[in-house]
């Protein structure tokens, strides 16, 4: 059944493998690596993971860190895609890959690269990175913990005051790492320099104990996440040498002098790898849900035609409306994703190799926003692709609850999504700004803000779409500022009068960046996939519109007459991805292993792997009468006695 899907798509699937992965050797190092955990019997998904307690998860998922890291380059960020994707469970070392080592690569100086990279990258200096406290995670400026220095021996005394300041959250803290990327108050002769990263041994290197003056542990269980030791650190007086101080940047001596050297911004600059990580990978979580809802909803049938045929669910429009502008949103965050990637290794490049920060603040306004879109995205995906399998989306045998668990973290960490939405928020303010006094500053991205009109013939092209989401951010864009210049307290007004405004302006403008990304690809890269590519494109924009125009509606430059013709607009696109949904889910290359989803199967019978699931392999049906029993016997005791 599902080959007669796949023989009447419209277009080539290889080529749209390419462009979702960036070009041919993207897609080729995703395949070659999924096939090494396709045929690994280690990382033969194993159904009855879930079965298992956190104890024994962690213990599966810490053997297949090292049977990865014997067989792969788990540094190289080329292979991070498969890494994130395909193995069940997080591995026990993404935080010290993507978090530590870039830090260390933008925030050490050469000497201190030199020295440790070796060892960070072949796990010998295993760490975390631990910024995070009890009472301030977003907060960081306003962080407790102090590194204060001793003059008389030539080292930082690193302190927790009080319970507030210990160390709270950070991953492969909890049981494994050796090392933490502290950042802690610099003090020096009583005045405070700030926040700044300090490397510190915190267990000892023969017996793994913490050292002395250390307290650390495992936080406990969390929504999902089981396998990752996020941990809580305090230091009582803990010494540490002088250069434990990453010091690209700051340099303080023995006798207490402090010198800052480059932009104190660039503190951003590691966070943005991450960022980009939760962007450009963790998005491709979406397209894994989506694989699995809409093949499982071409072999589920749920009531009779009028000549007798059961029908297939996603023949039904409701089931459409429910996966299809999802699909569409993945396309469209895919590409972003991509131009986001080249903007950040731009920028990267520049301030490693030019020391010129003069793209910090486009890229890190960019990204904060798209990784608070994406995240969101990525997490509502994975719940709608759940809620639309009906009863079996709910198992784990579905392969999307731990979707959802595994991803929903992302909106919180590194970088709380409304606190990101804000911080597009003041960049969009700044270059409204610009475009009547530095028109010329304006960035190309952002140069939609010099107008709050459009004039369009025909709202439901992608050009018009583009045009229309632009103007829309633009309008609320200037809402949202004149709400905020309203009052003469500005940062009270940020606070308590303009916050809705500020960020509701902010949220609309990753669905023009995207709209501008997926044209941009449909354009300049796509050759017999520009026509599928197009109705994607359409139904993108068009569920945009259709979930926000209120700026447009605030200016008139949107009519009810036009927002019916994008809804039926919307309505006569979805047959056209119906014929294609399989191949535009398909193209992402996805394995059965890598799907770890008995309802989403390439080809076979959807009923017999549960069933054969639930009756042979289930391990809680291995104990043919269960110990409990002996327990609800008890209760018919308990009862009698009422
Ligand atoms: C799974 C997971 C892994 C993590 N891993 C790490 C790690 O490896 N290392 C590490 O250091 N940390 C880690 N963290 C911590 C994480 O970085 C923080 O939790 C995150 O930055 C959010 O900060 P918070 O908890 O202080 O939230 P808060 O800032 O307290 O947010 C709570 C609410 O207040 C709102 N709010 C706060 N301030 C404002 C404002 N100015 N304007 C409007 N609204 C506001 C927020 O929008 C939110 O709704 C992890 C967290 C999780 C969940």
């Amino acid at each position: 059944m599902l080959d007669k899907e796949r023989k009447q798509a419209q277009f080539p699937q290889l080529e749209m493998s390419h462009l979702l992965y960036g070009d041919k050797e993207g897609f080729d190092n995703f395949i070659e690596r999924q096939t090494f955990f396709d045929n690994h019997p280690l990382f033969k998904v194993d159904q009855n993971f879930f079965n298992k307690s956190r104890q024994d998860q962690i213990l599966i998922n810490a053997q297949k860190t090292i049977e990865a890291a014997k067989n792969l380059d788990l540094a190289n960020k080329k292979y991070y895609t498969p890494n994130v994707l395909c193995p069940q469970g997080n591995f026990i070392s993404t935080v010290h890959f993507a978090m530590v080592i870039p830090a260390f690569q933008v925030l050490a100086s050469d000497d201190q690269i030199k020295r440790w990279m070796p060892s960070l990258k072949d796990f010998n200096a295993f760490g975390c990175y631990a910024q995070s406290e009890l009472g301030h995670g977003s907060d960081v400026q306003n962080i407790l913990t102090v590194a204060t220095l001793d003059k008389t021996t030539s080292e930082f005394i690193i302190h927790t005051p009080n319970v507030e300041a210990t160390k709270f959250w950070p991953g492969e803290l909890g049981l494994y790492c050796e090392f933490a990327l502290v950042f802690a108050q610099l003090i020096v002769d009583g005045k405070n320099h700030g926040v700044h990263p300090f490397w510190v041994r915190i267990r000892d290197k023969d017996t793994h104990r913490p050292m002395e003056g250390v307290q650390l542990g495992d936080i406990g269980p969390k929504m999902g996440y089981a396998v990752k030791d996020n941990g809580y650190l305090s230091f009582d007086h803990f010494r540490a040498p002088l250069d434990s101080l990453l010091n690209r940047y700051i340099k303080v001596s023995s006798d207490g002098k402090v010198e800052r050297q480059g932009n104190p911004k660039v503190g951003y600059a590691s966070m943005l790898y991450m960022r980009n990580i939760l962007c450009d990978q963790y998005t491709k979580f979406a397209g894994k849900a989506l694989t699995i809802a809409v093949r499982y909803s071409l072999y589920r049938r749920q009531f009779k035609d009028d000549n007798k045929q059961e029908i297939l669910i996603l023949d039904y429009q409701c089931q459409q409306q429910k996966l299809f502008p999802l699909l569409a949103e993945f396309y469209a965050c895919i590409f972003g994703s991509i131009k986001i990637k080249e903007i950040v290794n731009e920028n990267f490049n520049r301030i490693t190799q030019y020391n010129d920060f003069s793209t910090l603040n486009l890229t890190h306004s960019i990204l904060s926003a798209a990784k608070s879109n994406y995240t969101y995205f990525v997490a509502n995906c994975a719940e709608w692709c759940r809620l639309s399998c009906g009863g079996h989306g709910f198992a784990h045998y579905s392969g999307l609850p731990t979707i959802f668990f595994e991803m929903s973290p992302n909106i919180v960490l590194e970088g709380e999504n409304t606190i990101l939405n804000l911080q597009l928020a003041r960049y969009l303010l700044k270059q409204l700004q610009n475009t009547v006094s530095k028109p010329e500053s304006v960035p190309s991205y952002f140069q939609f803000l010099s107008s709050d009109t459009v004039k369009i013939q025909d709202v439901t092209t992608i050009e018009s779409l583009a045009a229309l989401l632009g103007c829309n951010c633009s309008i609320l864009t200037k809402y949202a500022a004149s709400k905020f210049m309203a009052h003469s307290d500005l940062q009270d007004s940020w606070d308590t009068k303009s916050g809705i405004a500020l960020a509701k302006a902010a949220s609309t403008f990753i669905p023009y960046f995207n709209m501008i990304c997926f044209i941009d690809t449909i354009q300049n890269k796509a050759k017999d996939t520009k026509e599928i590519l197009t109705v994607l494109a359409q139904v993108y924009g068009i569920t945009m519109l259709l979930n926000n125009s209120q700026g447009l509606l605030l200016k008139n430059q949107i009519s009810s007459e036009q927002i019916r013709l994008l809804q039926d607009t919307r309505e006569q696109l979805y047959p056209i991805i119906r014929r294609n949904a399989l191949c535009l889910v398909e193209a992402q290359g996805l394995s059965e292993n890598t799907l770890q989803s008995l309802i989403a199967p390439k080809d076979g019978n959807v009923y017999e792997n549960m069933y054969n699931y639930a009756s042979q392999d289930n391990s809680l049906n291995k104990q043919k009468v269960h110990e409990g029993i002996t327990y609800i016997k008890k209760m018919k005791e308990v009862n009698a006695k009422l």
